[in-house]
């Protein structure tokens, strides 16, 4: 969620060549996915469901435990990741 989201910076080194993928597009990936959530579960069971995985798992670790609604986010947002490493990889 946006505004207490934790950023990791994703990277990938290859030779003398460092990507770094992340910032708005990744972010906004994320914050899309809790969009389409929040369309198909409701926003009323969406925050209630959310702040109960934040109460129960904790807030960071919410986003590695599997099942989660911010876990979800955040494998939807690895997959666009990954997507644009293997296009960058490409172009070289
Ligand atoms: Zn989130």
């Amino acid at each position: 969620m946006k505004g207490m989201e934790k950023h990791n910076e994703d990277g990938l080194t290859l030779g003398r060549h460092a990507f770094v993928v992340n910032g708005n597009l990744l972010t906004s990936v994320h914050e899309d996915y809790h969009m389409y959530q929040i369309e198909d579960m409701g926003w009323g069971h969406f925050y209630y469901r959310i702040l109960g995985e934040y109460l129960k798992f904790g807030f960071n670790e919410s986003y590695g435990k599997e099942g989660t609604l911010e876990y979800s986010a955040s494998m939807e947002e690895k997959k666009i990741r990954d997507i644009i490493i293997k296009m960058i990889l490409h172009a070289y």
